[in-house]
C-alpha cells in the first residue's frame, strides 16, 4: 500500500467515504451505512455479524493462530445541518458527518480490503463498526450485546482524526487521554414575585446566579489542583418579562475529568453546595447528575507499542507519545475498560477557519485515508504474529 494518490485502494476509500458522508444517520439509526459497511466487508470474504448493540457491525478476518485483534470506527454522524456545497453533501437534511467518522469507516473499510488479500500474519482480526458514539454510549451498548463474548478479542484499538495536529503525524499517551463526561441540571426553585417588591417572594434568579459562581469553587477550592477537571454551566433558563421574578430557574452542565476520585468528589461537592446555597438564599435546589462516558484510558504496555510502531509507519519525529489528554469524551472509554489496547489521535491539520470536529463545515481530509489504513494494517502485522496459517 503506498501514500500516493493514484493507488487504487485510495481511489477506492477516497469513494467510500464520500458515499457515506451522503448519507450520515445518527444514534442507532446507522441503518443504510450498517448496510454499506456489511456489504463491502462480505465482498471482502470477512464473516459478518449484524445488528450487534442495534446498528454495529463486526467484520472478522481469520488467519490461523490463537491471537485476536478488535479495531473499532463509528457508524454515526451528528444533528448538525452541513453548510458547504460539496459534491457528496449530506442528502439527509440537518445530519452531517462534522466529526470524520466516515473517515474512520473508510480507512478500516481499506485496512480490511488490504489485508483480507494478505497471508503474511497469523492470528484473529475483527473490524468493529459501532452505533451511537456521539451521545448514546452504543460501545456500550455493544459490550452490554455480548460483542466480546461472542466474539471475543485480546486487545482493541481505536483511532480518530484530530484538527491541531499536523497532517502526517500521531499522538498517543499512556493513561487517560480523553475525559469522562458527565451532564447535570440543576433545578432551583423560590418563590416568583412582582420585580418591585422582592422581598414577598424568594429570588431564583439571584440564588441560581450565586450558585453558578460557586459551583466555579470547585475546581478551583475543592479538587486537588494537580488533578485536571472541567465544570462548566452551560445553559440558564429562567423568566419571561421585565418586571416579575420567576418561580424557577434551571441551570444545565457537563463536568469532565479523568480520576474517579476526583469525579465522585465533584459530584459530592455539587450537592453540597447546593444545600448550602438552599438555606442560605430560602429556596429549594434539586441536583440530578447522570454519569455518562468514563475517561479513556490507555493501558501502558499498548500505547507503547503502538508508538513505536507509529514511528515506523509516520517516522520518529512525527510521533507525539507524550500527547496533553483532551477533555473531550469518548465512548471508545468502554471496550477500554474491558480489554487492553489504545486510542490514537490521527493529525489533521490545522485546527483554524472552522476546521474542527462538530463544526458545521468540516470535511474529513481525504489525504489522511491511506495513513490510517496503513497505520491499521502495519497494527494487525505487528501485534499479530508473523507466518503463513
Ligand atoms: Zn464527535
Ligand atoms: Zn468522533
Amino acid at each position: 500500500m503506498t501514500r500516493h494518490a493514484s493507488d487504487p485502494l485510495a481511489a477506492q476509500m477516497t469513494a467510500w467515504r464520500h458515499h457515506l458522508h451522503a448519507i450520515p444517520e445518527t444514534a442507532f439509526e446507522e441503518f443504510k451505512t450498517s448496510d454499506y459497511v456489511a456489504g463491502l466487508l462480505a465482498g471482502f470474504g470477512l464473516e459478518v455479524e449484524r445488528g450487534i448493540g442495534g446498528t454495529g457491525v463486526v467484520g472478522t478476518l481469520h488467519r490461523g493462530g490463537s491471537r485476536t485483534i478488535g479495531l473499532r470506527a463509528e457508524l454515526d454522524a451528528l444533528d448538525i445541518e452541513e453548510v458547504r456545497d460539496l459534491p457528496y453533501r449530506s442528502v439527509h437534511p440537518g445530519k452531517m458527518h462534522a466529526c470524520g467518522h466516515d473517515g474512520h469507516m473508510a480507512m478500516l473499510l481499506g485496512a480490511a480490503r488490504h489485508l483480507s488479500a494478505s497471508d503474511i500474519f497469523r492470528g484473529t482480526v475483527r473490524f468493529i463498526f459501532q452505533p451511537a458514539e456521539e451521545n448514546e454510549g452504543g460501545g456500550l451498548r455493544m459490550i452490554e450485546d455480548g460483542l466480546f463474548d461472542r466474539l471475543p478479542v485480546d486487545a482493541v484499538y481505536g483511532l480518530h482524526n484530530w484538527p491541531g495536529i499536523d497532517v502526517g503525524r500521531l499522538a498517543v499517551r499512556s493513561g487517560p487521554i480523553m475525559a469522562a463526561s458527565d451532564m447535570f441540571e440543576i433545578t432551583v426553585t423560590g418563590q416568583g414575585t412582582h420585580a418591585g417588591m422582592p422581598h414577598m417572594g424568594s429570588d431564583a434568579i439571584v440564588a441560581a446566579s450565586a450558585l453558578v459562581a460557586a459551583l466555579q469553587t470547585i475546581p478551583s477550592r475543592r479538587i486537588q489542583p494537580a488533578e485536571p477537571n472541567v465544570v462548566s454551566v452551560t445553559q440558564i433558563h429562567g423568566g419571561n418579562t421585565w418586571n416579575g421574578i420567576p418561580a424557577d430557574v434551571v441551570l444545565r452542565g457537563t463536568v469532565r475529568s479523568f480520576d474517579p476520585g476526583v469525579r465522585d468528589g465533584i459530584e459530592a461537592a455539587m450537592t453540597r453546595i447546593s444545600a448550602g446555597i438552599s438555606q442560605t438564599y430560602g429556596v429549594a435546589v434539586d441536583v440530578e447528575y447522570d454519569r455518562r462516558y468514563p475517561a479513556t484510558v490507555n493501558h501502558p504496555e499498548a500505547a507503547r507499542s503502538v508508538a513505536k510502531l507509529a514511528a515506523c509507519v509516520f517516522g520518529p519525529g512525527n510521533v507525539v507519545e507524550d500527547a496533553l489528554p483532551s477533555m473531550g469524551a469518548e465512548d471508545f472509554s468502554y471496550m477500554l475498560q474491558k480489554r487492553p489496547g489504545c486510542f490514537v489521535w490521527l493529525g489533521a491539520g490545522p485546527a483554524s477557519d472552522g476546521h474542527v470536529l462538530h463544526n458545521e463545515r468540516y470535511d474529513f481530509n481525504d489525504g489522511l485515508l491511506p495513513l490510517g489504513a496503513r497505520f491499521w494494517t502495519r497494527l494487525v502485522e505487528t501485534e499479530l504474529p508473523r507466518g503463513r496459517p
